[in-house]
């Protein structure tokens, strides 16, 4: 048998409390731990780094019945940052910026995309390189050393206050209690970013594009396999998952719509809670 949300048939069955629970899941999405968790994470960044850091936000804060989903965009500032920015505010949901430290320096727009990112008290930023390996991600991984410094260059230059990283073109897990590679021509270098302190995160689901660029498929589409990977136990750690989509993918009316009504019905379904990426169970533990 394989598991279900376990209030599943309770919140049919009293639909007035899911309404009342609802609003106060619109609080609890909004992600107004915002200070505490930046203000911790200063102080972690300063303090020895012998210490032992507990987690901020650990299954016990969250209600049983409850799922955790982690939205992290990838490759900004870019084209469509500012669309993104529109539906978080809208739906007062958090979420993660995976940055490319060139894009900032792309054009003045995503100079300015920068500001909005790091001013909105939705958004989180964490690191995704400097170059982007400049797409020829095969060369890129072979030498370790470099795609350190690259993660280095790009955290001194976005000024991030800690080490989350995502690789690009690898959807690799470097955690103390994670270790997956999806291509092992990378294992060195994410070994090495690991060594240097970079806590790895990569994806459970990602909303790919069309040959457009636009995302692709519809939300319920989406939901479906939010539900499945659920059920199934597909999720690196159980209860949550780790969304992904990228800012450019969001140009267009469709697919502005599409990831509104993906995050409304999510919010509604009242099955989830939405977190940081810096929330996520054991990201803060010093690795051994
Ligand atoms: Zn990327």
């Amino acid at each position: 048998m394989k598991k279900k949300f376990g209030e599943k048939s309770r919140n049919m069955t009293f639909l007035g409390m899911t309404a009342l629970m609802s609003a106060a899941s619109l609080v609890f999405n909004s992600c107004n731990d915002k200070t505490d968790v930046k203000e911790s994470a200063q102080i972690i960044s300063q303090e020895h780094p012998t210490v032992q850091t507990v987690p901020q936000i650990d299954d016990e804060s969250v209600e049983t019945d409850k799922r955790i989903i982690y939205l992290t965009f990838d490759d900004g500032p870019n084209q469509g940052t500012e669309n993104l920015l529109k539906i978080l505010n809208k739906r007062n949901v958090c979420a993660t910026a995976f940055l490319v430290g060139k894009h900032a320096y792309g054009s003045k727009r995503q100079k300015d995309d920068l500001e909005l990112l790091k001013s909105n008290p939705l958004i989180e930023l964490a690191n995704h390189s400097f170059t982007h390996a400049h797409n020829k991600y095969t060369d890129f991984y072979k030498n370790a050393d470099a795609v350190v410094r690259d993660f280095d260059i790009a955290k001194d230059s976005l000024k991030l206050y800690d080490k989350i990283a995502r690789t690009p073109g690898r959807n690799i897990w470097r955690l103390n209690n994670i270790n997956v590679t999806d291509i092992k021509g990378s294992t060195d270098a994410a070994n090495g970013l690991r060594k240097a302190g970079y806590k790895v995160i990569g994806w459970d689901l990602e909303w790919r594009p069309s040959q457009k660029m636009t995302l692709k498929g519809s939300h319920e589409a989406m939901i479906k396999k939010v539900d499945s990977i659920f059920l199934n136990d597909l999720e690196k750690t159980s209860r949550h998952l780790v969304f992904l989509t990228h800012d450019q993918y969001l140009r267009d009316a469709d697919s502005i719509n599409e990831l509104d009504m993906f995050i409304e019905k999510l919010q509604k379904s009242n099955k989830f809670v939405f977190r940081k990426i810096s929330q996520y169970p054991k990201i803060n533990d010093i690795l051994n």
